[in-house]
């Protein structure tokens, strides 16, 4: 962006990304079978063995979704907090940060990634693997 990397490193405290993931609708979501390889492949490693994943319902006459399957969204978080380290890191990278290294040290030190949040919105049963997919991982892989 042209600007100097101390001056990101000293006046940036928070960088949070947002996205809006359509919820379920509670009344005529499904329970459905996920391939154990799908999920691994997508970070589900340590699941509850009674956890249930849902599909949407398209093909219901649900008052509550007009048989949509979905009702609402909710905001999924990745709040990466610039630490002593991440700044450490910025002024010393020089003119090319290595956004990776900097992901890699937020995730150690505890940050919960987008497809972390949507993982766990899957897993409480608010979302489908489905619409996790859509809404995180895209253009991924
Ligand atoms: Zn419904």
């Amino acid at each position: 962006m042209g600007i100097e990397p101390f001056l990101i490193a000293s006046s940036i405290n928070l960088v949070v990304a947002q996205r809006l993931i359509r919820t379920l609708c509670s009344d005529c979501k499904e329970p459905i079978q996920e391939s154990p390889e799908m999920l691994a492949a997508y970070g589900f490693t340590d699941i509850q063995e009674d956890t249930v994943f849902y599909t949407a319902n398209r093909d219901s006459n649900c008052m509550t979704c007009g048989g949509t399957g979905f009702d609402g969204r909710r905001a999924i978080c990745e709040a990466l907090p610039f630490t002593t380290d991440i700044r450490k890191h910025i002024v010393t990278a020089g003119e090319t940060v290595n956004e990776q290294e900097i992901q890699a040290s937020a995730v150690e030190d505890g940050m919960v990634t987008l497809q972390g949040a949507a993982r766990a919105a899957v897993v409480r049963g608010e979302t489908s693997v489905e619409e996790m997919l859509r809404v995180v991982f895209t253009g991924m892989e």
